[in-house]
């Protein structure tokens, strides 16, 4: 097992497939336009999946495809056959704003993904418009519904928003019932894009419980011990399960074993690493899967990354990235480029 200097193993990787969106989320792409990645420096499928390749033989055991939105890159399907029957893989996800989803979910089953997370904030079809800005709240319910159809039992992920959607918390935990999705609410986090996170507009981990209890009565932890997923899980007195991801007010650095590759194949070893390990430049230069292996290994070994943590302790603070200008320099900094 491949360990960092905090002693967490790699084992989770995020692959990133595209930087494009067709929603324009408030916490995540709040701009009018985007430098998005050179079409040329895009990795081809075989290339992420000669990467992915060695990621597996150095302990990664889950992948998970996000973005951008990953479903807007051309034939997603063929990525996941190239990559779902690799030995070594325990887990292949995907993250999806469920707009394009109902088109695709059937040739991605069928291709070997095991999981699909859809990502949604609100319930209401004028706050999803002001959300998003894109009127696209029937296409995700649809989305949703063929999920549902095809997986089964699925997550649905809700970023919260004081202000803006925590109101709908219970809501949403009543719609996760309807459609049979457990609902993980995430902590507004101020990374890449999120130019206009304020601690403020933070909806706590404490805020949602306190007010899942007062309407349902006392919720009970369910014990994980086991587990790095970043989601703390909880049941309500029905049974209802749901999750919390406290990135923001109780960060989980600790216990990361998250790496994230972006389509153009900078590898992050952080959500909030300024800086990335270029595995494209070796790749298409013909550096063996040895010398990769060597590059991402070592990276590995010299990790001491805990951004979210370290955010945490300075206190008072503001967006990560508040300069636009820097953003536009280095996309990669952005959230939807290097994938949530
Ligand atoms: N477009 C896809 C989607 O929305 O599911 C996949 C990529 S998106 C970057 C992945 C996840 O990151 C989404 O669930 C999104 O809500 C979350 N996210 C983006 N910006 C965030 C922020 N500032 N704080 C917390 N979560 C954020
Ligand atoms: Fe919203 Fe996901 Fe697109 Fe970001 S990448 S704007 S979170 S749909
Ligand atoms: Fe992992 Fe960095 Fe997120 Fe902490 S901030 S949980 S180290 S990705």
């Amino acid at each position: 097992m491949m360990l960092d200097r905090l002693g967490r193993p790699l084992r989770n990787l995020r692959l990133s497939v595209t930087d494009r969106c067709n929603l324009r989320c408030e916490y995540c792409m709040p701009e009018d336009d985007y430098v998005w990645l050179p079409r040329e420096d895009v990795l081809h499928f075989e290339e992420t999946s000669a990467l992915v390749d060695v990621f597996l033989s150095l302990g990664v055991d889950k992948v998970r495809l996000t973005g951008g939105e990953p479903l807007l890159r051309r034939d997603v399907p063929s990525l996941v056959r190239l990559i779902s029957s690799k030995p070594g893989l325990k887990d292949l996800a995907l993250t999806t704003n469920g707009v394009l989803l109902a088109d695709q979910v059937d040739a991605l089953k069928a291709a070997g993904l095991r999981r699909v997370t859809v990502s949604l904030d609100t319930l209401r079809r004028d706050r999803f418009l002001a959300l998003t800005r894109v009127d696209q709240l029937a296409a995700v319910h649809t989305g949703i519904a063929a999920a549902h159809r095809v997986y089964g039992r699925f997550k649905i992920d809700t970023v919260v928003i004081r202000g803006v959607n925590d109101e709908e918390v219970a809501d949403l935990i009543e719609y996760g019932k309807s459609v049979d999705a457990e609902v993980r609410f995430i902590e507004y986090m101020d990374v890449g894009g999120a130019s206009r996170w304020s601690p403020e507009r933070v909806f706590s981990r404490r805020e949602i419980l306190d007010l899942l209890s007062r309407r349902y009565g006392s919720i009970e932890s369910i014990a994980e011990p086991e587990s790095s997923a970043p989601a703390e899980r909880f049941a309500l007195p029905d049974g209802t399960t749901f999750g919390i991801i406290a990135s923001t007010t109780e960060p989980f650095c600790r216990t990361c074993d998250r790496s994230r590759l972006t389509a153009d194949g900078m590898w992050y070893l952080c959500l909030y690493a300024t800086r990335g390990v270029d595995l494209r430049d070796p790749l298409r230069r013909g550096a063996s899967m040895d010398e990769i292996k060597a590059l991402i290994a070592g990276a590995w070994r010299d990790r001491t990354d805990r951004g979210a943590e370290e955010r945490l302790a300075l206190g008072d603070r503001r967006a990560f990235v508040p300069v636009q200008d820097l953003l536009r320099k280095d996309p990669h900094l952005e959230m939807h480029t290097r994938g949530g």
